[in-house]
């Protein structure tokens, strides 16, 4: 999507709505909760303000009927698009990272974090590491995206800030354009070199989300058709904001309230 000056507003609720809605889940996040309970509360909060949970059918390619959840829920060694089950019941020391999308007035956001569950002194120091390195890989590739600035110039800057750090960057999965559709072009790769691809021009919607592992990179799908694991059993980070680029500034339309 190329937004309009008249889409921008439109744009930014949007966001705002997606960021708050996403801190209000992890808030929710610990010891006994199901996968599935904790994507019951994000659907009725997107319908509670009047939105649509856009992912729940959305079939790109896979099982019939399209993802049947609100709410991709990921915890441990299962990467991204982890489908919600009642009898998954989070243990102290997984992490879990949840990736939620809503439409509002036909505005499409994408949003995903990873947390700890219960207290993060029980969660591994390598993987409490990977979280951060992920987080700020998401955060320099939003520095990257700017006016006149290249697609690959925001490759580069996440897969920069993985260097030295001996995790992997699962290159099979990568960022996307968003805003009207949940998936739109450009694809934007974790890793690649300066000054290639799309140009970044005033108006798009991107959404930027590192991913990466404490093992290798290489995933596989679970027989449930939708759950991307890894496939050496190591644990998952993934972290995610849909970004507006404007002229003299780039906007990250999903921020959630209590980021600075
Ligand atoms: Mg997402
Ligand atoms: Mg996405």
């Amino acid at each position: 999507m190329i937004a309009q000056p008249h889409d921008i507003e439109g744009l930014k609720e949007a966001g705002r709505r997606l960021g708050a809605i996403l801190e209000r889940l992890a808030g929710e996040v610990r010891f006994g909760i199901s996968t599935l309970e904790l994507d019951t509360l994000a659907e009725q909060w997107i319908r509670e303000g009047g939105d649509e949970p856009c992912f729940k059918g959305y079939n790109p390619g896979g099982p019939a009927g399209g993802f049947p959840n609100a709410c991709c829920i990921s915890v441990n060694d299962e990467v991204v698009h982890g489908l919600p089950r009642a009898e998954r019941a989070l243990k102290e020391g997984d992490i879990i990272s949840l990736d939620l999308g809503l439409s509002h007035k036909g505005y499409v956001m994408d949003s995903a974090l990873t947390v700890p569950v219960g207290s993060p002194a029980k969660v591994q120091s390598k993987v409490l590491e990977l979280l951060a390195v992920t987080e700020n890989a998401l955060a320099e590739g939003v520095a990257a995206a700017k006016v006149g600035s290249r697609i690959g110039d925001i490759s580069h800057a996440i897969e920069e800030t993985y260097k030295g750090t001996g995790f992997s960057i699962v290159k099979a999965l990568g960022g996307h354009g968003v805003g009207a559709e949940v998936h739109e072009e450009p694809f934007i790769a974790n890793f690649g070199h300066e000054g290639t691809g799309p140009e970044i021009v005033p108006g798009m919607v991107l959404a930027l989300e590192p991913i990466a592992t404490n093992g290798k990179a290489s995933v596989l799908v679970a027989p449930d058709g939708f759950t991307y694991r890894t496939r050496d059993g190591s644990w998952a980070a993934h972290f995610e904001h849909t970004i507006l680029v404007l002229e003299d500034e780039t906007v990250v339309l999903t921020k959630r309230p209590s980021e600075k």
